[in-house]
């Protein structure tokens, strides 16, 4: 199972992530929509929230993102 630096439409929702963030840790996406369809995939009874940081999207608990100030 190789990562691919590219994000094909099929690929499996858990290997969107580009990678990690190198200023908060987080796996990072490219698109918003990546990042929530693999939140639903990886966590389906979490409320995770779609947020920007940077040039790529994490996935943060609601109250995560409030606290950091970041609007999408
Ligand atoms: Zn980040």
């Amino acid at each position: 199972m190789k990562h691919l630096n590219a994000s094909p439409p099929h690929i499996a929702p858990e290997h969107l992530a580009l990678g990690t963030c190198p200023t908060c840790g987080r796996k990072s996406y490219l698109t918003r929509r990546e990042a929530r369809r693999a939140a639903r995939a990886i966590h389906p009874h979490t409320a995770l929230r779609a947020y920007k940081c940077g040039d790529h999207w994490h996935n943060g608990h609601t109250s995560a993102w409030r606290k950091r100030g970041e609007q999408q």
